[in-house]
């Protein structure tokens, strides 16, 4: 994958793909960790003297919508950089666009509008990507957290210019490929979330490397369904028992441990001041909703952690959202930070309990990629990655 350390940045205009797709409230950017996750690149580049223009998708708007715009994230930006960044209102291929990048000066910041306001942008169409080609000299892929996308600003763009991966990009494939590639044993995953059927691919890649892996989460209820368990009205997918079972079938075949809970925290209704009870996790009765992993859970799943030296962590392992339901999430990054391993957290809500829960400086990396990480683990590339020239052994 050709890196930033290839480009000879100087008194060339780059066109960098960020990922500032950042939660807005009342217009006002609530959480800036993808901004500052992107500031090393654009620092470097503008070191080296270079034009920066950004470019960033933004929510899922349809066609233009202001309440869309990036417009917000330009005083968040320049504020941590220090320096002025200029916002581009307009479509980004368009040509005030582009005259408005053309009269700017090296050594300048410049934010286009949100690429999802273009038609073509997700269908990767040639001619859009051929527009974002003409403004710039070189191309940055940045945005880890879209590099599993083939959209016109992922893909597209990079094709047509000399392209490089930025150092987030860069620095996110080497964390997550030490996962793929002779982790430390023993290698523990802890898998939790809502769905099993989001994270098939990622357990099937898995399973054969590691030592085991701790489930949690509503996830857990469709291998305990699947095995006969009750579990009452808790959250589980019916149509993918099937699945499970040969889930649990291949961790037996393959000798690796797949834990499931023994007992849950319970409820009636998804509520701060429900009243609780906790259950064996095999017999959940009807009308009560298991919500969070139990205390015997807890400990037996950090009793598994407890020797580990490689850990990879996705999926909360309760309805974090809602306090108590966060008491095993909470438990479990409290095992995993109390280790000497190499620890990585990646999924969009994970990230968000770790951060809440006052966790993620413990890790070894907290990855910025939702779906990215979890494809990235999966199929040991992304199109954003192939696009820069692909991955050797050596590289991950
Ligand atoms: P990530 O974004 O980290 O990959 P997921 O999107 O797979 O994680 O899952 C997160 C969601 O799973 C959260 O909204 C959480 O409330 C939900 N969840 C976890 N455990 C349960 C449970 N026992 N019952 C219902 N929802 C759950
Ligand atoms: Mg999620």
């Amino acid at each position: 994958m050709r890196t930033l350390d290839q480009l000879n940045a100087a008194a060339k205009t780059v066109l960098v793909r960020v990922d500032f797709n950042v939660p807005l409230t009342a217009g006002k950017v609530a959480d800036d960790t993808r901004i500052r996750a992107s500031l090393p690149t654009i620092k470097e580049l503008l070191s080296n003297g270079a034009k920066v223009v950004l470019m960033s998708h933004l929510g899922r708007p349809k066609g233009v919508d202001p309440s869309f715009s990036l417009a917000p994230v330009a005083p968040v930006l320049s504020g941590l950089l220090g320096e002025d960044v200029t916002f581009v209102e307009g479509l980004p291929s368009s040509d005030s666009t582009l005259a408005r990048v053309k009269a700017a000066h090296y050594g300048g910041v410049l934010l286009l509008e949100n690429v999802r306001f273009e038609k073509g942008e997700k269908k990767n169409d040639p001619q859009l990507s051929s527009r974002y080609a003409r403004l710039a000299d070189a191309f940055v892929l940045d945005a880890f957290g879209s590099a599993h996308r083939e959209h016109a600003s992922v893909v597209g763009v990079a094709k047509l210019l000399p392209s490089y991966a930025g150092r987030l990009m860069e620095k996110e494939v080497k964390a997550l490929g030490r996962l793929l590639h002779s982790p430390k044993q023993p290698f523990w995953v802890v898998l939790g979330g809502a769905k099993v059927s989001d994270k098939i691919g990622v357990i099937r890649s898995l399973l054969p490397r590691v030592s085991g892996i701790a489930v949690g989460g509503a996830m857990a209820f469709t291998f305990i369904k699947a095995i006969g368990g009750q579990v009452g009205d808790s959250l589980a997918e019916d149509d993918k028992l099937e699945l499970a079972s040969s889930l649990l079938e291949e961790a037996r075949s393959l000798q690796k441990k797949l834990l499931l809970p023994s007992d849950v925290v319970a409820a009636q209704k998804i509520s701060g001041d429900a009243k609780t009870e906790v259950f064996p996790a095999f017999a959940v009765p009807n009308g009560w909703m298991g919500l969070d992993i139990g205390p015997e859970t807890r400990a037996t799943f950090a009793d598994a952690l407890s020797g580990a030296r490689t850990v990879f962590w996705n999926g909360p392992m309760g309805v974090f959202e809602t306090p108590p339901f966060d008491s095993g999430t909470l438990a479990i990054a409290e095992a995993i930070a109390s280790l000497e391993a190499y620890s990585v957290v990646g999924g969009g809500d994970s990230v968000a309990a770790v951060n809440r829960l006052g966790f993620a400086d413990k890790f070894s990396h907290v990855s910025t990629g939702g779906g990215a990480s979890l494809e990235f683990l999966e199929n040991g590339t992304l199109p954003g990655i192939e696009v820069l020239g692909g991955l050797t052994p050596e590289e991950v």
